[in-house]
């Protein structure tokens, strides 16, 4: 995809550049919300959750946040909706659906 750079509004010095443009620390999840690639959106359905945490380890995006030993509803910033969570859990308390929420 082309870059349109009419609409580039900020502004960077040659100061601010790196010597080499080169890149000196790594990417941070923090930083990039992942969640925006997502295509399907699981959805949290406390009432069939048993609280077993089976969904939580499988996330490959970290995307299932637990306090006080329960899972808590989806980290959207960051799950990409590949529905593995919504495959191993043995309750149905997850399900997919299409679209990005
Ligand atoms: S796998 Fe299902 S029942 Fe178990 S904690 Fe996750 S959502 Fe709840
Ligand atoms: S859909 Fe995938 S990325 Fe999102 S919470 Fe479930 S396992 Fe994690």
């Amino acid at each position: 995809m082309a870059i349109d750079v009419n609409k580039i509004t900020e502004t960077i010095y040659w100061t601010d550049i790196t010597e080499g443009c080169k890149i000196e620390a790594s990417g941070n999840s923090k930083l990039f919300n992942t969640g925006d690639w997502r295509v399907d959106t699981p959805v949290f359905i406390a009432e069939k959750c048993t609280q077993c945490l089976l969904c939580v380890p499988v996330c490959p995006d970290s995307s299932i946040p637990v306090n006080n030993y329960k899972r808590a509803d989806f980290d959207f910033a960051h799950c990409k909706g590949c529905g593995i969570c919504a495959k191993v859990c043995p309750s149905g308390a997850i399900e997919m659906k299409m679209g990005e929420r």
